[in-house]
């Protein structure tokens, strides 16, 4: 999985290890966080690892999906969780910028299908489970760069899951809504209130909760559902 350093990635690490999953996780340059769960998971899951990848570069991602075939001698399950956000309004979003949003958040899931889909249809199975947002959904502003990379991921994972639902295949999006992140910790306090009315369940989401979902999509008991995008994020998007 793509992007475990931190954050919604980190939870989801924990979360499938603990379910029994061996893992290999991606980091850019959280390197200090990555070896910190690798520590942390070692004494329940001596298997978890982690491997430096930057999403957007084939070569990069060439070497990481090549480390897990090294380490695990087959991949079941993907998922393409690393993204960034990029707020500006449009008028004002550099090309550059834009650039780095899309080939970080669609791009890269891009070369990890890639990468995979043919190994995994070799072997009759396979789980994809790309992290997508309720943005993608909704629009929102000031992230069209995010939105349309987002809302690219879902057309990718439509796309790869008629594809590959012949070859034992699944392919599906979460879309997170508003998530206790580092981020929304610096979020002042009058922000952090004007979102949390605008969810009906009324708070922001757990990295855990999403992690569930996560789990669940990689397990056996989600074998009948692909091309599906899974909101976590209290109704926010309904
Ligand atoms: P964080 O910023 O906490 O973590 C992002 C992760 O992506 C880090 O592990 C980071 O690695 C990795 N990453 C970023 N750029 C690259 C790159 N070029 N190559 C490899 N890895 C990279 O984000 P969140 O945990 O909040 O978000 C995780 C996912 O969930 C993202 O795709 C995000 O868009 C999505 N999401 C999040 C929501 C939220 O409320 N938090 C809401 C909806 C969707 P490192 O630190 O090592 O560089």
């Amino acid at each position: 999985m793509t992007g475990g350093s931190r954050g919604i990635g980190r939870a989801m690490v924990r979360a499938l290890a603990e379910a029994g999953a061996k893992v290999l996780f991606t980091y850019r340059q959280s390197e200090s966080e990555a070896k910190a769960l690798e520590d942390e998971l070692r004494p329940s899951a001596s298997e978890t690892g982690s491997v430096r990848c930057d999403v957007r570069d084939a070569e990069s991602v060439r070497s990481a999906v090549d480390a897990a075939l090294t380490r695990f001698g087959r991949v079941d399950i993907l998922v393409n969780n690393a993204g960034i956000l990029r707020e500006q309004l449009l008028a004002f979003t550099k090309e550059t910028e834009w650039n780095e949003v899309v080939d970080t958040n669609l791009k890269g899931p891009f070369l990890f299908c890639k990468a995979l889909v043919r190994q995994m249809g070799r072997q009759h199975y396979g789980r994809i489970i790309n992290i997508s947002s309720v943005a993608a959904l909704m629009g929102d502003v000031p992230r069209a760069s995010y939105c349309a990379s987002k809302a690219g991921l879902i057309g990718l994972t439509r796309a790869v899951a008629r594809e590959a639902a012949g070859q034992g295949i699944t392919v599906n999006a979460v879309a997170p809504g508003i998530i206790e992140t580092d981020l929304l910790a610096r979020l002042p306090e009058t922000k952090r209130k004007s979102y949390e009315e605008r969810i009906p369940m009324g708070r922001f989401g757990h990295a855990s909760e999403v992690a569930s979902v996560v789990v669940f999509l990689a397990s056996d008991r989600s074998a009948y559902i692909t091309g599906q995008v899974l909101c976590v994020d209290g109704g926010l998007h309904m």
